[in-house]
């Protein structure tokens, strides 16, 4: 079989290398950590720095086609892929690695984000909150995950007490939202687009703890225009593969809150619970081969991440035959870090 190539090492590459194995294909990982757990599951491995144009091209000289599961590759080096498709293409993650360019490209493409304000000082954030008001999130526009790099703003004073980080940040409003969701479309290479069903989404300390299909009626209702604005990103950006928008559902409609150019988290559950796993689906699509169905295989499908250093007890988890565990290998459990999910089905 091909070799599919994948930047980055963590758990996503890891789901999408076990996807690809399953339809005939090799993966060759290249993430700068020697402790890949993608590596674990994959038929070779390239640890290197990310801008090492060297080990770059070697690698690419292996894969017929490079995808990502973590989008805070830098892109510079990506050049050394040389005429090895990467899908999706560079452009989505380098607009999805900036905050401030990801919600000026939806907005420009008719999404309704928080309001929000470049922040590169001091001034600018007092005058940040004085125009959009507090409360609100100061975040950096760069490399955050798992809420890292975001400090709330009560008031004006909280502004003014804060030891501004000396790096470029964003300011939005808080935005008063009654649930979460997410919209995962994968599109092919033939421009065709599937949705998944969109889960409520459960946000404990800045990380996903929790997703649920069905999302409840007054989420569900939202749905169509987020999917709209989804497909709109994925054509403006000629996309090919798994893309991910998360928004807030609140009484004025969906607000958009940010987008990965990936397989997510909160689709872990279709693993399971959808006809074709959004990792398949991944495979298919930056493969060139048709897309599977987006259907669900079950009545409900929820899924809970296992966070941190907490004892889990496998055995009980897995007493309900219902339940599926998953763990992704890591060595080293450390508070707020992923270390595996369970995703329960309801047949009937
Ligand atoms: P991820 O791991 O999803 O990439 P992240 O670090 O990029 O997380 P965000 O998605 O920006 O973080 O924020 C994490 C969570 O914090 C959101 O899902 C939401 O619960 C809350 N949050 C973020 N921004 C806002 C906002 N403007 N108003 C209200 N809540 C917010
Ligand atoms: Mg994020
Ligand atoms: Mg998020």
């Amino acid at each position: 079989g091909e070799t599919i190539g994948i930047l980055g090492g963590g758990q996503l590459g890891r789901m999408i290398a076990m996807a690809a194995a399953q339809l005939g294909y090799r993966c060759h990982i290249y993430a700068p950590e020697t402790d890949s757990v993608a590596a674990d599951v994959s038929a070779a491995f390239t640890c290197a720095e990310w801008d090492d144009a060297e080990a770059m091209a070697a690698f690419a000289a292996d894969c017929a086609v490079v995808t990502y599961e973590f989008e805070n590759v830098p892109v510079g080096p990506l050049s050394a892929l040389g005429t090895v498709v990467a899908h999706p293409h560079p452009r989505a993650l380098e607009i999805a690695q900036d905050r401030l360019s990801e919600k000026r490209f939806v907005s420009d493409l008719g999404g309704t984000p928080a309001p929000f304000a470049p922040v590169d000082s001091k001034l600018d954030l007092m005058a940040a909150v004085s125009g959009i008001g507090a409360p609100g999130i100061l975040k950096t526009r760069r490399d955050g995950y798992d809420g890292k790099g975001q400090w709330r703003i009560g008031s004006a004073d909280d502004a003014s007490a804060l030891d501004l980080p000396d790096t470029a940040l964003i300011y939005e409003g808080f935005v008063t939202f009654f649930a979460e969701f997410s919209v995962i479309l994968c599109r092919g290479t033939d421009g065709d687009i599937r949705f998944f069903d969109s889960a409520r989404n459960v946000h404990e300390n800045g990380i996903l703890a929790f997703s649920g299909v069905p999302a409840p009626a007054n989420l569900l209702e939202q749905v169509p225009a987020a999917r709209a604005l989804a497909a709109k990103v994925a054509e403006a950006l000629d996309y090919v593969g798994v893309l991910t928008l998360e928004f807030f559902a609140t009484e004025n409609g969906p607000v958009f809150n940010e987008m990965a150019p990936r397989v997510h988290n909160s689709g872990h559950w279709t693993i399971e619970g959808s006809v074709t796993s959004q990792f398949e689906n991944h495979v298919r699509a930056i493969c060139g081969l048709p897309l599977g169905s987006t259907g669900l295989a079950a009545r409900a499908v929820e899924m809970r991440n296992l966070i941190g250093d907490e004892a889990h007890d496998w055995a009980t988890i897995l007493s309900d035959p219902a339940n599926h565990l998953h763990l992704y290998g890591k060595a080293a459990a450390r508070p707020g870090r992923k270390m595996g999910h369970v995703t329960r089905l309801t047949l009937d």
